[in-house]
C-alpha cells in the first residue's frame, strides 16, 4: 500500500472517521425544512450552547452561514466594515454585493485585527451622501493573516467600538474553536460581545459537510428564512448532522495537537535559508512561508513529488495547514522535503 499524501493545503481536506460514517448510516432523520429532523435539532442545540447563544442553525457551508448573517444584518446600500483579507470579502464569490447589495469598507491590519480606533474612524456620519454603516465583521482565527488569534479583550473592545455607533457585529468563526483552544478559553467568551457567529464543522473539527450560525432566537429565525431563499434548506440533513455532532463533541480536543505540529513545522521551516517563516506569529494551525529564493510553484511541485501538498497564498507565499489527518510523520516528511529543495538560480539576463 502506498503512503497517503500529506495534505497541508487546507483543514477542509479532513476525511470523515469510521465513527462518523457509522453515525451517518444510523442517524435518526426527518424533514429538516419542516423542523422535523431530530439529529439536526440536537446539533443546533449543542452548537448554540457551545457558542453561548440562544439559538443556532445548520447550513451547508461556512460561506452560506456568513452570507446569510450579512443578509440578515444589512440592507441594500448599507456598508459593512472588515479587514482587507477577510474571507467574506475575498473568498465568497462576491456574495456581499451579489446577494445583499451591500458594500464593503476595508481596513488594513497586518495581524488580521484592526484597532477599535480604525473601526470608529471608518463609521460613516449620518449624511444623505453616505451609505449607512451597519455591520462589523471580525474573523477569528484570521485565515489569511496566518491563523492569528484575537483574545476576549480584543474581541470585546472591537465590538464595543462598533456598538457605540449602532453597528451589529458578526464573527466569522470558521476556526473559532482553534482560537478558543489556542487561548485556553471557552469559545462562547470570544463571541459574547457579537450578535452572530459562524463556525465550520468541516475544517479542523473533521465533519465532511456543514457549518453553524448562532445568534439570538430572532436572528436565527430570520437566518432560517434566508437559508431557504439561498437554497440551503436541506431535507433529511440528519445524515450529515450526525457527523457534525461528533465533530462538535470530539473535534475540539484534537486541535491542540494541530497547533503543536504547526509550531514544530514553523520552527523547522524557519531554519531554511530560502524561506521566511516566523514561528512567533503561528498562533494556531496555519503556517505561512514566504520564499526568499526560488519560485513557489517549483517548491509546490518538489513537495508533491515527495508526497506533500501545500497551497499558494500569495505571489511568493505558501500556506501549510495542520489538521487531524496530518500526523507527526507527515510533518517530518514535509520538513525533509523542504530541506532537499534547491531553489533555481534567478534567470541570467540574456545577452542582447
Ligand atoms: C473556510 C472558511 C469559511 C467558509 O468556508 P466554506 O468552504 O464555505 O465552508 C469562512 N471563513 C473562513 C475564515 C474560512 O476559512
Amino acid at each position: 500500500m502506498s503512503v497517503p499524501i500529506a495534505d497541508f493545503r487546507s483543514d477542509t481536506s479532513t476525511l470523515p472517521t469510521e465513527a462518523m460514517r457509522r453515525a451517518m448510516a444510523t442517524a435518526e432523520v426527518g424533514d429538516d425544512v419542516r423542523g422535523e429532523d431530530p439529529t439536526v435539532r440536537r446539533l443546533e442545540q449543542e452548537a448554540a450552547a457551545l457558542l453561548g447563544k440562544p439559538a443556532a442553525l445548520f447550513l451547508p457551508s461556512g460561506t452560506m452561514a456568513n452570507q446569510a448573517a450579512i443578509h440578515v444584518h444589512c440592507r441594500p446600500g448599507d456598508e459593512l466594515i472588515c479587514e482587507d483579507r477577510s474571507h467574506v470579502y475575498l473568498f465568497e464569490g462576491g456574495g456581499i454585493a451579489r446577494l445583499s447589495g451591500t458594500q464593503v469598507r476595508l481596513l488594513a491590519a497586518p495581524g488580521g485585527f484592526p484597532t477599535p480606533a480604525q473601526v470608529e474612524g471608518a463609521v460613516r456620519s449620518d449624511d444623505p451622501h453616505h451609505p449607512r454603516s451597519r455591520l462589523l465583521v471580525l474573523e477569528n482565527t484570521h485565515n489569511m493573516a496566518g491563523g492569528r488569534v484575537a483574545n476576549v479583550a480584543t474581541m470585546s473592545a472591537l465590538a464595543a467600538a462598533a456598538r457605540r455607533h449602532g453597528l451589529a457585529v458578526h464573527v466569522d468563526g470558521a476556526r473559532l474553536l482553534n482560537a478558543a483552544v489556542a487561548l485556553g478559553c471557552p469559545a462562547r467568551d470570544l463571541v459574547a460581545s457579537a450578535d452572530s457567529v459562524s463556525l465550520c464543522l468541516s475544517k479542523g473539527l473533521g465533519a465532511p459537510v456543514g457549518s453553524m450560525l448562532a445568534g439570538s432566537t430572532d436572528f436565527v429565525a430570520q437566518a432560517r428564512r434566508v437559508r431557504k431563499a439561498f437554497g440551503g434548506g436541506m431535507r433529511q440533513a440528519g445524515v450529515i448532522a450526525a457527523a457534525g455532532l461528533l465533530a462538535l463533541r470530539d473535534g475540539p480536543a484534537l486541535l491542540a495537537h494541530d497547533h503543536d505540529r504547526a509550531q514544530r513545522l514553523a520552527r523547522g521551516l524557519a531554519e531554511l535559508p530560502f524561506l521566511a517563516v516566523d514561528p512567533a506569529v503561528v498562533d494556531s494551525n496555519i503556517v505561512m512561508a514566504d520564499l526568499r529564493a526560488g519560485e513557489p510553484d517549483q517548491l509546490q511541485a518538489h513537495l508533491q513529488r515527495c508526497g506533500v501538498l501545500a497551497a499558494g497564498a500569495g505571489p511568493r507565499r505558501l500556506r501549510f495547514v495542520l489538521h487531524r489527518d496530518v500526523d507527526d510523520a507527515m510533518v517530518q516528511r514535509c520538513l525533509d522535503a523542504c530541506r532537499t529543495f534547491v531553489p533555481a538560480a534567478s534567470p541570467t539576463p540574456s545577452p542582447s
